[in-house]
């Protein structure tokens, strides 16, 4: 797995409560901010050096030294939906996969104005001064109406952007929940190829978005603040049984107190969900990310669960099954578009549901009819 030193390495200290990793410095310049690949990228004579058409050892090389530009680049190809940077992709990710697996992925989650770039700014320099490598994503599935409005401002977290130890990347933007889903999972690996060491993903708290980025990272913390109210803040709506840890930002100056009060009642709340992790308290801290305070306690409670969860073999068993979970669903997926863009379906349809709604056919019998028709042409075209 390991070539030349380069690939993070999770090295217990005495305590084993931290580590330092082997991972190589980060490149100067360029990192968010990437010049992200033109139109003409990847296309032979797109013109100028940056967009010439890199080969696939190049890709692979410039990732594994941890070169921003390279690497930005293969992000870009991987959102793209052009057929041959489909099929690149999947080559270059199939040469880095021994490389993977080595950071922690944390989804961070909170109403907008809960202080979530201010929060991530925060403990991510404070991360990167312990000398982690930190790559910042987003999972935002309006960016393609908003434009990106989580991280899409790369201003929000200025301070974190020019540290040569991270790297910003915008949410992909474009496509369906299960798209944006899927090359933010991709990123995920050619990040953790580069050597970052820690991946925190950053989403809104609205839609499926907390669910879906869950999904794809090992430790999952809310964000709340006083006097936004449940309703508003998703705990009516279950996100508090996703959280590996619930942090009460903002308590600070006269806002301290509340901020107490609200992280007891919450931890008394938490005391009567199921865990969100089989074995695993999930805290309930206050900080202020504005003042920086309380960040190293989260970031304790983070590597409390990464030692315990990793001892106990949880947090193997989940990436196990959120791999495959993430190929039932690529499946799922699949097949699903590939059915509703049939075009002897496209013609059946709006009979059958005419027929189902005015109660002339079960429910069972539409849906058979359907697929078989599906059935018998795809047989039809694979022969
Ligand atoms: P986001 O929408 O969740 O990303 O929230 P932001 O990080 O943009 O923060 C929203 C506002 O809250 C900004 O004006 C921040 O300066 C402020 N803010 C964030 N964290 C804190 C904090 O710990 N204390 C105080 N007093 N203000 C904060």
């Amino acid at each position: 797995m390991e070539t030349q030193g380069r690939t993070p390495e999770w090295v217990p200290r005495e305590g084993g409560a931290a580590y330092t990793t082997t991972v190589r410095d980060g490149v100067e310049g360029g990192h968010d901010g990437m010049p992200g690949e033109p139109t003409g990228a990847g296309v032979p004579g797109g013109g100028g050096a940056r967009r010439r058409l890199l080969s696939l050892a190049e890709y692979v090389e410039g990732v594994r030294a941890g070169d921003r530009v390279v690497l930005g680049r293969a992000i870009t190809v991987i959102e793209s939906n052009a057929p041959a940077h489909v099929s690149l992709s999947q080559q270059l990710l199939t040469q880095l996969l021994p490389f993977t697996g080595h950071s922690l992925r944390i989804g961070i989650t909170g109403v907008p104005g809960v202080g979530k770039s201010t929060f991530i700014e925060a403990l991510g320099c404070h991360l990167t001064a312990m000398g982690h490598h930190v790559a910042v994503l987003a999972v935002d599935p309006s960016s393609s109406v908003t434009r990106g409005s989580v991280l899409g401002d790369k201003t929000r977290m200025e301070r974190l952007a020019r540290d040569p130890r991270c790297f910003i990347r915008p949410s992909p933007s474009g496509g369906t929940l299960g798209g944006v889903t899927r090359k933010t999972r991709e990123t995920i690996l050619v990040c953790e190829a580069a050597g970052f060491d820690v991946i925190l993903v950053e989403t809104v708290g609205v839609g499926q978005s907390e669910i879906v980025v869950r999904s794809m990272v090992d430790f999952f913390l809310l964000l709340l603040i006083t006097g936004a109210g449940d309703e508003l803040q998703g705990i009516k709506k279950g996100v508090m049984e996703l959280a590996d840890a619930v942090v009460v930002n903002k308590a600070d100056g006269d806002n301290r107190v509340r901020a107490e009060a609200l992280r007891a009642d919450t931890a008394r709340a938490l005391h009567y969900i199921a865990p969100a992790t089989e074995g695993w308290t999930s805290p309930v801290l206050i900080c202020s990310a504005l003042h920086g305070d309380g960040l190293a306690g989260v970031w304790n409670a983070v590597e409390d669960f990464r030692v315990s969860m990793t001892q106990r073999g949880v947090l193997q068993q989940r990436r196990n099954a959120q791999m495959l979970n993430w190929m039932q669903s690529m499946i799922d997926e699949r097949l699903r578009t590939d059915f509703a863009s049939d075009p002897e379906i496209q013609h059946l349809l709006p009979d059958i549901e005419r027929a189902v709604q005015a109660g002339s056919i079960t429910v069972a019998h539409a849906a058979e009819q359907l697929l078989s028709t599906y059935e018998r042409r795809h047989q039809r075209t694979s022969s």
